[in-house]
């Protein structure tokens, strides 16, 4: 039933012990020593299959590493410490940060990386959609899982990728309603009657990141061909400690009862748990904290680095703010803060995300899109609650006097 060709014999091995041994090299240990595999079976033909399996494997390039293989915790955490994070820019490591210590190693952390199925990743969906958690948070994990393992399957510690496997669920993808011309009109109305409104109309008519536009700065108008760059945008971080007991810092601030039932507190939101034990979170408050607030970084991708060429009636909007906070910065006096951007607070320090969002959340109209200034569908060239692609993109451009001046971007 097999063929006893005479090199497989000599792999295979003699009968010890009741059991049969078999041996197959695979390839070098770390050290330069031959890396040769032992199998133990109980019979012959079992040992002869085992063997042949694993030849196959490591012909095909995916034999295993030797030593025991990674619990998922092990290689969950440190992929995340030592391969992910440091390469990764800061939010989308704050998202690997959410899924791996969150969902994946308290739920899956015990399995080991080469015998979890994608059964077990599909189970851990389901149960976070019953927790009431949504189809795209679900999703993030997956993204994050198959990305990580796919790390160990390069590296050799695995066979194959079982998330690659596993289904995510799906997300149903929103329709976004534009705005009406009207209620373009509306909004620019209500936005040029606000301080610093004008970021508004550039998020509207440019397409720009929400913190693309409060980060736009003068030193960035070139006034003579009446272009805008965009090259950085400011995004708000999460404060560090710099005390050396970061668990007493937060003392006042650690939630340790859950709310009582019909919380009116987050009404917005799920009503968060309570902090886990040895909170280090609240940095917030730390006396000597760092590292956090609103920072300036580079905009989302190279090709986010553009020029922009700016309508003539735009153009004249950005000037006429301009004079306006000259006046601010003359009444100010000495209590003005240089260099802050277009639109600074009273006295020129940073404006926050959180104002311009509420006062975003103001003008919204439409469900869908209703932030101006919306980081999902603010990518050129995808505008703004795509209020330049719908049909009062007609009206908007007779506004402004030309084409959306992002179909016109060149980079620079
Ligand atoms: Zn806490
Ligand atoms: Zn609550
Ligand atoms: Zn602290």
């Amino acid at each position: 039933m097999y063929p006893r060709d005479a090199a497989l014999l000599r792999r295979v091995g003699d009968l010890k012990d009741g059991k049969w041994h078999g041996r197959v090299t695979v390839g070098v240990r770390d050290d330069g020593k031959p890396d040769r595999r032992h199998i133990e079976r109980k019979t012959e033909a079992e040992v002869i299959d085992a063997v042949r399996a694993l030849e196959k494997q490591r012909d095909a390039g995916k034999v295993k590493k030797p030593g025991r293989a990674w619990t998922v915790e092990k290689w969950l955490t440190h992929w995340f410490e030592n391969i992910a994070a440091p390469s990764v820019r800061y939010k989308a490591a704050n998202a690997y940060r959410t899924a791996v210590y969150r969902h994946l190693v308290p739920n899956l952390g015990a399995h080991r990386i080469d015998k979890i199925e994608p059964e077990h990743f599909e189970k851990l969906y389901a149960k976070m959609r019953a927790a009431g958690l949504k189809a795209g948070t679900a999703h993030q994990v997956h993204r994050t899982a198959r990305t990580a393992f796919g790390e160990a399957l390069r590296r050799g510690h695995i066979v194959r990728n079982p998330v690659e496997l596993a289904k995510a669920p799906r997300i149903e993808e929103t329709d976004i309603e534009p705005f009406e011309a009207d209620e373009i009109g509306q909004l620019l109305v209500t936005a040029l009657s606000k301080r610093n409104g004008v970021r508004f109309v550039l998020a509207l008519a440019l397409g720009t990141r929400q913190g693309e536009t409060i980060g736009l700065k003068w030193s960035r108008l070139d006034k003579r061909n009446k272009a805008l760059r965009i090259a950085k945008q400011l995004q708000r971080q999460t404060w560090k400690h710099g005390c050396d007991d970061p668990h007493a810092c937060g003392a006042t601030y650690h939630k340790t009862t859950p709310c009582k039932e019909g919380c009116k507190r987050h009404h917005r939101k799920p009503c968060p748990p309570p902090c886990p034990p040895g909170c280090t979170s609240h940095a917030r408050w730390c006396p000597k904290r760092h590292g956090g607030g609103l920072v300036e970084v580079d905009v989302k991708s190279r090709a986010g680095r553009r020029g922009i060429v700016l309508a003539d009636r735009l153009y004249d909007l950005l000037i006429a703010h301009e004079e306006q906070q000259t006046k601010e910065r003359e009444l100010a006096g000495s209590e003005w803060h240089e260099g802050a951007g277009c639109s600074p607070s009273r006295t020129g320090s940073r404006s926050t995300h959180a104002a311009t969002s509420t006062t975003g959340r103001r003008f919204s109209t439409r469900p869908g899109c209703g932030r101006l200034g919306c980081t999902t569908h603010g990518t050129p060239p995808r505008p703004c609650c795509s209020c330049l692609a719908c049909p009062s993109e007609q009206s908007w451009n007779s506004w402004a006097g030309r084409t959306p001046a992002w179909r016109s971007a060149t980079s620079t």
